[in-house]
């Protein structure tokens, strides 16, 4: 599309999110020396905000890279080749996951999922039982699949691990979910959790986030795994001063600062109570339209994106461009062995209740025009969900 379209575009892929005014003003500022006093000032006040949201008292490191890169991190500093980790293949990102850990020549486990609900923590609880030499040194959880929509319970991986005494480190993929719904690092003990700053953080690509527990601190002091750009120790001293080993993306700085403001202004309860409120009603529209829902577990939906299966024998990327060109809307792709059979409503991060009536009805008329066979009244059902808990 090169000719001028009017009205905003409207990026509804599950990351990145719509980056609100006031982070790109916030962006809109010169350059400091990264190793002066304000910067310091700005490094902690990041951190100390971000520990608010990843409800820790403990690490926050911030590495200039997407998410990928702090799970790479994550790998180098507490693990090395031979470790057998445990990870539940609940979709596209566990697979990416297990794919990175084969890399660094993990000895990966795997549980099998159908990709339509989250890791089976009784299935885990078995596996660990059985565990009793204590081999497995990691269980790896996604915590909101965004390639399926599923969520994974955290508290109660956290629990089968208490109950088996097993001493693997959990570490949680949090990229899609953080800011979205609910998340307690140290209440539920979790050791590594990773999250990315495109998705419910409204920040733009290119910063990672690792809440790091004192177990896993542990681990990698110990750990003889060589690493260089990734390793956590100048980062953790970055908890202290608010400076970084090498130049931070002081940018990307200045926009968290204001994205956090605008989630701790919000309040994080009525953060999560929004998303809720926007996955129940895009769950309502798909219903309506006699469409499926990639998720079959309803205690899994997630909240900040809705994985809609096509009807046999229609493509989901025809209709995402159908909707992209009529309607000047993206939306996500299905990914992996859901590629073309699963398109995705992003509806995480910086979103009015109009601007999601306006999402619905630009699926509803996508559906219309790609020819997909459905019931109309999908978003006057979310619209009358929305106005009845307006
Ligand atoms: C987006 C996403 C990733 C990938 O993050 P990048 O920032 O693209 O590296 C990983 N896991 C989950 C659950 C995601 O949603």
């Amino acid at each position: 599309m090169t000719d001028y379209v009017a009205g905003r575009h409207f990026l509804q892929t599950p990351g990145p999110t719509n980056v609100p005014d006031r982070v790109l003003r916030a962006m809109d500022h010169h350059a400091i020396n990264h190793r002066g006093p304000e910067f310091g000032q700005l490094g902690l006040t990041v951190i100390g905000k971000l520990r608010q949201i990843f409800r820790t008292d403990g690490i926050v490191a911030i590495f200039p890279s997407s998410g990928t890169g702090a799970w790479e991190a994550a790998l180098v500093n507490t693990l090395a080749a031979g470790d057998r980790v445990l990870i539940a293949r609940t979709g596209q990102f566990s697979h990416l996951w297990e794919d990175m850990a084969r890399r660094h020549g993990l000895d990966v486990q795997t549980m099998e999922t159908d990709w339509r609900r989250g890791a089976d923590p009784e299935q885990i609880a078995n596996i660990l039982k059985e565990d009793s030499d204590h081999r497995i040194k990691a269980v790896f959880v996604v915590h909101s699949e965004t390639s399926t929509s599923c969520m994974s319970d955290v508290p109660a991986v956290r629990a089968a691990l208490d109950k088996t005494n097993h001493p693997a480190l959990l570490m949680v993929d949090a990229i899609s979910s953080l800011a979205c719904v609910d998340y307690r690092h140290d209440e539920w003990r979790v050791d590594v959790t990773i999250a990315g700053s495109q998705k419910g953080l409204m920040v733009p690509p290119g910063l990672s986030f690792t809440a790091i527990g004192p177990k896993a601190l542990a681990a990698a002091e110990k750990n003889k795994t060589p690493r260089g750009y990734w390793e956590w120790a100048p980062y953790v001293a970055s908890n202290k001063t608010g400076f970084f080993p090498y130049t931070p993306a002081m940018h990307l700085f200045y926009a968290l600062n204001a994205a956090l403001d605008m989630l701790l202004e919000e309040g994080l309860p009525n953060v999560f109570a929004r998303h809720d409120r926007y996955a129940e009603a895009t769950r309502r529209a798909v219903r309506a339209w006699g469409l499926e829902l990639q998720c079959a577990d309803p205690r899994a939906y997630a909240p900040g994106v809705t994985a809609i299966l096509m009807p046999e024998g229609h493509n989901a990327d025809n209709l995402r461009n159908v909707i992209l060109e009529k309607f000047n809307m993206a939306l996500g792709n299905g990914l992996g062995r859901i590629d073309g059979k699963v398109f995705r409503i992003g509806h995480m991060g910086d979103l009015g209740v109009l601007q999601l009536a306006g999402v619905l009805a630009g699926v509803e008329m996508g559906l219309r025009v790609a020819g997909v066979p459905h019931r109309p009244g999908g978003a006057q059902a979310a619209m009358d969900y929305l106005a009845g808990n307006a």
